[in-house]
């Protein structure tokens, strides 16, 4: 039996404070279980009463003669860790703690002992500060919320309790089936991490929404994720640049935002959802229907207009529509007047009847070419919507055919709402604009791409590495009391993970810069080394391009001179001298630590790609060069990479590798590394690499 088994489908519940008086808590979830028809025995707990609601009470857990699985706390908060012990010594598993007053208000240590007190004795705890929870399959309402939701398959798991409130009879207006409805409060115990392990393996769940505010775990989030082999959309409130003014580096400014939360999620295996009507549009597809195995999606409508808003959809959530076959395109023709249009989307046209949808219907449904099927339709005066819903339902029903996903679209009036209503009740999702049911459709595919990839793991350790290395560039670093690496530790570090960073050496005088340029060639570039100057070219601390010993001098004089003026108590280590990298596109990578998903890799174009459109996408490290590859094809800049005016192709294949080689050296080395920005890397053209020309390395404080 699952750990959270007592929990989440308890087979007896007490009501810790249950109430005689109307309004309260206590008597609201007494009421919620009995309305309900929780089939096991439910034990009001007041030890001032005898008699609750028609059941017998109980002065204490201790008191009930019988095992009890959960028990719903509806006591003051000054009472929850004397009820948490008595509990625990009654053998109660399942703590559903609706009290407040605890970590979200300051009070972690007596949440911390609640949750040492049930797991003491082989509980676990939900909330504190929840609304409780509720499950149709094990008809226990377990909170106050009004009623049980509208039966279906989807595990509605949700931070705020106001929000599972105001969900509740949401359900029914929209029919949107719910298998469980969990309200997850403080977390203190029970997390999405846990919820997604126990719905992934719960026969009545066949899609997990999640309402997100924080995630406590990342790494165990993530995990879950991978793990639960079933749809999950994910909606995260709250996602600010928060953290982003305390970073040092520029990849610090960079994160801290949404773009980190996507992309694990991503990473995770979920579906990511803008708002709560798109988190709700997109469970609804996945708990009704297959997934979208292929990228061919046929829309048919009997109205050219929300047909081409369909056909804009679908581009935008990235299952474009295709132009169909000839012979496909033959087989819709049957089916239309001579105006209408087999192409895609199949324009049965106004006048189309229930028939013309039947055999247009019955058409997509037997193609072998189709992998999913739009149905929209503009609610005319010719047709009744009714009608159109019936038929499609007949044809699923008919052809038997279960593993292509089928979206309703119906656009009109109250006809279409009660049609809407058929579909539904036939588990077939409906929408009542194009967007949203390609939005729907395009979540199926995403959940079959996740389906694809499975939890198998795709990165592989690089072992031509020297982490021993490392560590001591960084030991030194924080010997000599420094909070970040110069250029050139940064540079020897990057280097131990095999980062092609340019040659460099540091000088101390003028002789020696020249002794060093003569080894290393013709031209190169100078640049200051100190702890104190951290963006160099702003201190006048850079001179590129510089050809002989005498430019070497005399660039070496002025770069001394710019400094001292831009910070005159600045602590100079020297001057480093390096290879003159040729010129290439210049990008950037970097990382952050993450509050939450720990070591994070950024990548981006250089200059105002970065600073003023900020296009640049995160990835959770460590990643594979595959994983890197698409990071490059993400981003808004990603054509410039593939040459634009007659250039060449990038090499983003070596660039992939130097990202894939960051991501595990900033995962390696987690405790001692907070940013890194390689800034700029110049990239060259197919089969040229790239050269890391500058590098930033902030260590974590200790
Ligand atoms: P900072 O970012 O601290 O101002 P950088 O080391 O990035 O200093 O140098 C500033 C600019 O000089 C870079 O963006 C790059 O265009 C150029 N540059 C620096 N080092 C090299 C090099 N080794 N080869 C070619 N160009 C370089
Ligand atoms: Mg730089």
């Amino acid at each position: 039996m699952h750990e959270l088994e007592p929990v989440f489908n308890p087979r007896s519940i007490a009501v810790i404070g249950a109430s005689r008086r109307e309004g309260t808590i206590g008597q609201q979830v007494t009421k919620n279980l009995i309305d309900g028809k929780f089939p096991g025995p439910i034990y009001p707990i007041n030890p001032g009463a005898t008699e609750i609601l028609g059941l017998k009470a109980y002065p204490s857990i201790g008191d009930v003669p019988e095992p009890v699985d959960a028990a719903v706390y509806c006591v003051p908060a000054d009472k929850v860790l004397e009820v948490a012990r008595q509990c625990a010594k009654a053998g109660v598993k399942g703590h559903i703690v609706i009290t407040s007053g605890f970590a979200e208000v300051g009070n972690k240590r007596e949440e911390d002992e609640l949750v040492q007190i049930a797991k003491g004795s082989g509980g676990r705890v939900i909330g504190p500060n929840i609304v409780g929870t509720m499950s149709n399959p094990a008809k226990a309402n377990a909170s106050f919320a009004p009623v049980l939701p509208y039966v279906g398959q989807t595990a509605l798991i949700s931070q705020s309790g106001a929000l599972i409130i105001a969900l509740d009879t949401v359900t029914y207006a929209r029919k949107f089936g719910v298998s469980s409805m969990i309200s997850l409060g403080n977390m203190a115990d029970v997390d999405f991490a846990d919820c997604i392990e126990y719905y992934a393996q719960d026969m009545n769940t066949k899609c997990i929404a999640l309402y997100i505010e924080g995630v406590k775990n990342g790494y165990k989030f993530m995990q879950a994720g991978r793990w639960a082999g079933k749809p999950i959309v994910a909606l995260k409130a709250g996602v600010s640049a928060h953290g982003a003014a305390a970073a040092a580096s520029h990849t610090g400014s960079l994160a801290g935002s949404v773009k980190v939360y996507q992309a694990a999620c991503n990473q995770a295996h979920m579906i990511w959802a803008t708002d709560l009507e798109d988190m709700l549009n997109k469970s609804q597809a996945l708990a009704m229907q297959p997934v979208l195995k292929g990228d061919k999606v046929v829309i048919i409508t009997n109205g050219g207009g929300i047909g081409v808003l369909g056909s804009d959809a679908a581009e935008r959530h990235g299952i474009p529509l295709q132009a169909a076959p000839a012979d496909v395109q033959a087989q819709f023709r049957k089916f239309m007047p001579d105006f209408g249009s087999p192409k895609n989307p199949v324009d049965i046209t106004g006048g189309s009847g229930v028939a013309g949808y039947e055999g247009a219907i019955e058409t997509a449904l037997r193609c072998p070419w189709v992998d999913g099927i739009g149905v929209f339709y503009c609610e005319t005066a010719v047709t009744k919507a009714t009608d159109i819903a019936n038929a499609l339902i007949t044809k699923l029903k008919e052809t038997g055919i279960t593993d292509k996903p089928v979206v309703a679209c119906f656009v009109g009036g109250a006809g279409s709402v009660e049609a809407g209503k058929v579909l539904l009740e036939a588990s077939i999702p409906y929408y009542d604009c194009p967007n949203k049911a390609m939005s729907a459709l395009a979540a199926l595919r995403q959940a079959s791409r996740f389906q694809e990839v499975g939890c198998k793991v795709d990165f592989e350790p690089y072992t031509d590495v020297d982490k021993r290395k490392a560590r001591s560039i960084i030991a030194a670093a924080r010997a000599a009391g420094r909070k970040a690496l110069t250029e050139p530790e940064a540079k020897e570090l990057f280097a131990c993970y095999g980062l092609p960073v340019t040659k460099s050496s540091l000088a101390k005088t003028e002789e020696e810069a020249v002794h060093f340029a003569q080894e290393i060639g013709f031209p190169v570039v100078l640049k200051i080394v100190s702890p104190d100057i951290l963006h160099k070219s702003d201190a006048g601390g850079v001179r590129v391009n510089l050809k002989d010993a005498e430019a070497v001098c005399a660039g070496f004089r002025a770069i001394m001179e710019n400094v001292r003026r831009y910070k005159a108590d600045a602590d100079l280590h020297g001057i480093l001298v390096c290879e003159m990298a040729p010129l290439g596109s210049e990008v950037i990578i970097g990382s952050v630590n993450d509050a939450t998903f720990g070591p994070t890799v950024m990548f981006g174009l250089g200059g105002v790609f970065v600073e003023v459109l900020k296009d640049v996408t995160f990835r959770v490290a460590p990643i594979s060069i595959e994983c890197a590859l698409a990071m490059q094809q993400e981003i808004k800049g990603y054509p410039m990479l593939q040459g634009v005016r007659g250039e060449k192709r990038r090499d983003q294949e070596v660039l992939a590798g130097v990202l894939s080689r960051l991501s595990q050296l900033v995962s390696d080395l987690e405790d001692d590394i907070a940013e890194t920005d390689a800034n700029p890397i110049l990239l060259y053209e197919e089969g040229k690499g790239c050269r890391v020309v500058d590098a930033r390395v902030i260590l974590k404080p200790r």
